[in-house]
């Protein structure tokens, strides 16, 4: 087997990295808001003039720090600024439409809307208040089609879902390989944002990188690579796949993976462990992958393009993991193999990697107590609150408090409904059957098992009793 290097501490994810990044094809922003009568132009000019959230769809804290993405956007940004890589940061959940309804609406955090997997459009995202406050047009590109669907839901009600509708962007295996990056919404969107940078016009953009951290399909694009090689004849040895069949094409076939995976979860022990490792150097392969072909170029991109323009102490980036990939781990509470990403977040899944240009920022939030730097847990729903204070905005009065920093919530409805509550470093985590108490560290290497913490600490002793799922989720 094949595994790689790790280190062993997930503090290098701290050290300064670089940025870049852009938008896609939204023009139509939110209605200007006339300049306060008090607003001087000196402060106007400290303001920033580009903002750019953006989203590597799936990619785990762990798989980042193995992958050397931050190095990656700190040799892209060498010669501009300084880019800070916050270790720490836990998604507010570990599927996408729920973590983006919740990081863009912090409204979706309380009372019935915690449920919600798309936003109910009635409050502006963190996206429209930012605008309001630059006088900015918004800019939307996302590669994940989730969000095709949310225009719909959207309709007539003005926030970013409907202002910035791409055009479909139909996902598959066949898809994936036929769309060319120039066209990808995601590339367009930072194209469409130096436009802005380049005008001198204020803009805020949504950029979503997708399948960064391990989301199939994988291996495709390199079958050959020892790990993959090595899943690929397991899926043909336990008759899963023809042996004559091609490599390529098993890595985009969904289905049978699904069928590997079965494989996998029939498998000893000793065999699984193998398998485990190997899963796990296929995702920290294509985070490899990702950042030398698309994450990385686009982010240069991005950061040279604003230099080039001027633009570069007035712009703001964070880029941010929706979620994690779990590369085959049996959860001790429940027992399920996960070897994608699901609904129970675990340290896989909700840890997740955050990088802020300039760095200057991410120390401004820090002293605002909205990020931290020194490995204590925080939520990156976090991150709207910080963005509307960098822009000088409005907190809008009916989003609830921030997440104190050491604390986090993770959670996602529906069938399979799972919750965790962190707080320093252990965590409840809870299905709709039972909760349990478990270290939260990260995890290091596809080997680690969560670990069985007693007694639960006294501030996590009122989520043991998986109230707080049930609440939230109306289960
Ligand atoms: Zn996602």
């Amino acid at each position: 087997m094949h595994v790689r290097m790790r280190t062993s501490l997930g503090l290098l994810w701290i050290a300064a990295c670089r940025p870049g990044g852009d938008a896609p094809s939204a023009e139509t922003g939110p209605p200007a808001v006339e300049t306060a009568a008090s607003e001087s132009e000196s402060e106007q000019d400290e303001r920033p003039l580009v903002v750019v959230l953006w989203a590597t769809d799936t990619l785990s804290a762990r798989a980042a720090l193995d992958g050397g993405l931050c190095g990656t956007f700190q040799a892209a940004a060498a010669g501009i600024g300084e880019v800070a890589c916050l270790p720490g940061a836990v998604s507010p959940a570990t599927s996408t439409s729920y973590t983006h309804a919740r990081l863009l609406w912090p409204t979706h955090r309380v009372g019935l809307e915690r449920r919600y997997s798309r936003p109910d459009c009635v409050a502006p995202s963190v996206l429209g208040v930012v605008a309001s406050a630059l006088h900015a047009s918004i800019t939307w590109g996302s590669d994940n089609p989730t969000f095709e669907a949310y225009p719909t839901v959207c309709d007539g009600v003005t926030t970013p879902w409907s202002w910035e509708a791409d055009e479909p962007f139909l996902y598959d295996g066949a898809t994936v390989l036929s769309v060319e990056e120039a066209q990808r919404p995601g590339r367009l969107a930072i194209e469409a944002v130096l436009d802005h940078a380049r005008r001198g016009e204020p803009v805020v953009a949504y950029v979503n990188d997708y399948e960064v951290g391990g989301h199939m399909p994988r291996c495709w694009y390199d079958p050959e690579f020892p790990a993959c090689a090595e899943l690929f004849a397991l899926a043909v040895a336990s008759g899963v796949y023809p042996a004559d069949g091609v490599a390529r094409d098993f890595w985009l076939d969904n289905a049978a993976f699904d069928d590997l995976i079965e494989v996998v979860d029939g498998q000893s022990a000793a065999d699984a462990a193998v398998s485990r490792a190997l899963m796990y150097d296929t995702i920290v392969r294509q985070v490899e992958h990702y950042g030398a072909t698309r994450t990385g170029p686009r982010f240069a991109t991005l950061i040279q393009g604003l230099a080039d323009a001027g633009v570069a102490d007035r712009s703001l980036v964070v880029v941010f993991g929706d979620h994690g990939e779990t590369p085959c781990v049996r959860h001790p509470l429940d027992g399920v193999l996960r070897c994608q990403h699901g609904s129970m977040p675990t340290e896989w899944t909700a840890q997740v990697p955050v990088a802020v240009y300039p760095a200057s920022a991410a120390s401004a939030w820090e002293s605002a107590g909205l990020v931290a730097s020194d490995g204590a847990p925080w939520s990156t729903t976090n991150l709207a609150y910080a963005l509307v204070s960098a822009v000088g905005g409005e907190r809008p009065t009916d989003w609830p408090a921030p997440e104190p920093i050491g604390r986090a919530t993770s959670w996602v409805c529906g069938n399979d409904a799972g919750a965790l509550f962190v707080s320093g470093s252990a965590a409840v985590s809870c299905t709709a059957s039972g909760c349990g108490t478990y270290g939260w560290a990260l995890p290091d290497g596809p080997d680690a098992v969560t670990v069985p913490v007693s007694p639960t600490p006294p501030e996590l002793l009122p989520y043991t009793d998986g109230a707080w799922l049930s609440e939230a989720c109306a289960l």
